[in-house]
């Protein structure tokens, strides 16, 4: 029976069998602290008694000691496992005698126990962030890995958990190699021969879950194979400043370890404790490892939960654990949630030739803890692959857009459009597209999508209309784009605009001479009309026919007749400025319009165009021959005047012309009524 004046607790820690080299130093950790709760004054005026019988490594005898400590000697709370089977052996024992187990170790989640508090991590404080880590650009943005561990619980649960995490995360998880091996493996054969095909594909990682003897051969293997860890990184979930006692600094330096504590860490709490610990077990050379700060830590929390429940009661003291907040040894409090799991930030180390962790990372917040993070990871990712085959069965390109504009995912039939590799300008077009989109557009039936063009894998020019919907894939918030395929009416819209143009130039020139036509002269002279009229600035416009034309084509046939139009009308084009405005009115006669121009210098400019008529030679067999024209020029009020009355003016000069002898320019007499005084 437990003397009055005690109060007793178990410790549950190997110090013998194969677990020793991990149990020995939380076993002791505890009784250090016990020593030191006791020279303070004990707890609730009492003396603390540990008991702790060793359990030899053998997870049976965890469970019938955990019975005989509550049961015999009646502990008020048990301090101890390492294991998930010595742990899980515990559990109906302590849940029937209603006695809480303080568990130091982190483990697979999965569980929540109302009689454990939980003081490690579960997946989501460590094998999550760790893999963040080499995704990320710092750690090396890594996005193959390959899982190697040992076949047992914990190895399979967390790959489970990280393969959905992986999936979640945009990555083919399921074509990632996965190995499992007995604790004593130590052929190494096939597994290297594995590795050097997972190198050949590629920049990769290793996640190890690798326990037992195994792992010290993995290492030593690895690098006899001539893999470093700059080249082939391995991210070891089990492996802390103990195990880099008995492991070779040679086989493991720079290769990842990833814990809520390092020994390295400067803080000045983690300093101070490394020398009590060192005080008190005269050993300068033991190590302090996670899972001892997960002991002390628990233990720390009981005594103030203790404390302040002032009794050591389950029931009471359980609801005096809720919110408990105690510092840690590398800064900072942590806190017991409702769960039952402390809130940690978690660091990566890069193991040293000193048997130390170089901290190269420290998790950007800190985390909670949450034993069923899994179970939901894995649900998303069903999820998210239920998403993904249905956007696979669909004909239609379909892409899911993150809204930082990275590619969630995109449907099978979009590599017939977009190839195998998205270009980033593509991606940057269409987060802009998706940007930009008001979503309750797509209701309606208006035809107002944006649109992209973009070469397809035949290389063929394609137009897609793009419309946006927000989605939840994955967890996150998206863009889904869905892409329509408009490429053909936008050919044949390409087709009727070249159609339109032609028939516009056909029904405005002359096809002959290429040339302005009649109609399209009188309207172009209109509207050059209106613009003079806001300048009051006169023009002037010459009427000008070809000098016995009907003799020509009699002589020497129509198709020298036309070959002159044409030789002229390239001639007179020649002579004036590009804004004149040149056409055949028909038959052999031609006018022509000049804006803003005094009559004197279009009298000049004609009389420089008759000239260059009549220098025209044509060659016709062994003849050269050529020809004349009259023209008559009259001024263009833009006040009064019209396209029309101008070109009578000038048609009677042209008369005058005429019947003076040809060959001759001749100013109209001066248009009869405009405007002004
Ligand atoms: P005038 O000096 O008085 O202007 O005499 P003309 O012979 O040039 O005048 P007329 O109006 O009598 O004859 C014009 C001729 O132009 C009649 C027609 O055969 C010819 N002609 C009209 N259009 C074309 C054409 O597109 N090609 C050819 N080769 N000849 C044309
Ligand atoms: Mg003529
Ligand atoms: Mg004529």
């Amino acid at each position: 029976m437990a003397r009055p004046n005690t109060i007793k607790i178990g410790i549950l820690h190997s110090v013998s069998g194969p677990m020793a080299l991990n149990e020995t130093s939380l076993r002791d950790v505890i009784l250090m602290e016990v020593d030191r709760v006791n020279a303070e004054g004990g707890l609730l005026g009492k003396k603390i008694e540990a008991l702790a019988p060793d359990p030899q490594s053998d997870w049976m005898s965890y469970r019938d000691l955990a019975h005989s400590l509550i049961h015999d000697d009646g502990v008020a709370a048990l301090f101890g496992c390492w294991t998930s089977v010595s742990r899980k052996s515990v559990l109906p024992v302590i849940e029937e005698a209603d006695i809480l187990l303080f568990y130091p170790m982190q483990y697979e989640g999965e569980e929540q126990s109302r009689n454990v508090f939980y003081m490690g991590a579960p997946p989501n404080q460590q094998a999550i962030p760790a893999v963040e880590y080499l995704m990320s650009p710092e750690g090396g943005a890594f996005s193959r890995f390959f899982l190697i561990g040992t076949d047992f619980v914990y190895p399979h649960t967390t790959n489970a958990v990280l393969k959905s995490f992986l999936d979640a995360k945009g990555l083919r998880a399921a074509t990632f190699p996965e190995i499992y091996l007995p604790f004593d493996h130590t052929d190494w054969t096939l597994t290297l021969e594995s590795l050097r095909n997972f190198r050949a594909g590629g920049r990769g990682a290793v996640l190890s879950t690798l326990n037992g003897i195994s792992k010290q051969s993995f290492y030593r293997a690895v690098r006899q194979a001539g893999f470093s860890p700059s080249d082939l990184p391995i991210m070891d979930f089990s492996i802390s400043e103990a195990e880099l006692q008995v492991l070779d600094p040679a086989d493991v330096a720079g290769h990842f370890g990833c814990w809520g504590y390092f020994m390295s860490h400067p803080a000045p709490a983690n300093a101070a404790f490394i020398e009590t610990w060192h005080r008190y077990t005269k050993d300068p050379t033991r190590p302090v490892y996670d899972p001892m700060e997960g002991a002390l830590l628990g233990f720390r929390m009981w005594c103030k939960a203790v404390t302040e429940a002032g009794t050591v009661e389950t029931r009471t003291v359980r609801q005096f654990m809720y919110g408990q907040s105690i510092p840690t040894l590398t800064g900072g409090n942590t806190i017991m949630a409702v769960n039952h799991h402390v809130d940690m930030t978690l660091f990566v180390g890069r193991a040293r030739s000193d048997r130390q962790f170089d901290i190269v990372w420290q998790a950007p917040r800190r985390v909670f803890g949450d034993p069923w993070a899994a179970t939901q990871m894995i649900a998303d990712a069903t999820a998210t692959t239920a998403q993904r085959d249905l956007l696979d069965a669909l004909p239609t390109p379909l892409i899911v857009l993150g809204l930082d504009g990275t590619i969630r995912y995109r449907s099978v039939s979009t590599h017939e459009y977009f190839g195998a590799v998205i270009a980033p300008e593509q991606v940057s077009a269409l987060l802009d597209v998706a940007d930009h989109i008001p979503f309750q557009q797509f209701r309606s039936t208006e035809s107002t999508l944006p649109e992209i063009a973009l070469n397809d894998t035949t290389g063929r020019r394609r137009h897609l209309t793009v419309s946006a919907r927000r989605m939840s894939f994955a967890g996150e918030d998206a863009y889904l784009l869905s892409f329509g395929d408009v490429t053909h009416v936008r050919e044949v819209e390409a087709q009727l605009c070249l159609l339109n143009t032609e028939l516009h130039r056909l029904a405005t020139t002359d096809p002959l001479t290429g040339v302005t036509n009649r109609r399209e002269f009188l309207s172009l002279v209109q509207s050059e009309l209106r613009r003079m009229r806001r300048n009051r600035l006169p023009g002037a416009l010459f009427m000008l026919d070809l000098d016995h034309f009907k003799r020509l084509n009699d002589q020497y046939g129509h198709d020298i007749g036309d070959q002159a139009l044409v030789e002229a009308a390239r001639r007179v084009r020649q002579v004036l400025r590009s804004h004149d405005i040149f056409a055949r009115l028909g038959g052999e006669e031609f006018a022509c319009f000049l804006p803003e121009t005094p009559l004197e210098s279009a009298l000049q400019t004609a009389e420089r165009v008759r000239h260059s008529i009549a220098e025209l030679r044509l060659t016709v067999g062994l003849q050269s021959i050529g020809f004349t024209c009259s023209i008559g020029v009259t001024r263009v009020d833009p006040d009064g005047d019209s396209p029309e009355a101008a070109l009578k003016r000038a048609d009677e000069a042209l008369y005058v012309a005429k019947a003076s002898g040809r060959d001759r320019v001749i100013e109209a007499s001066p248009p009869v009524a405009t405007a002004g005084p």
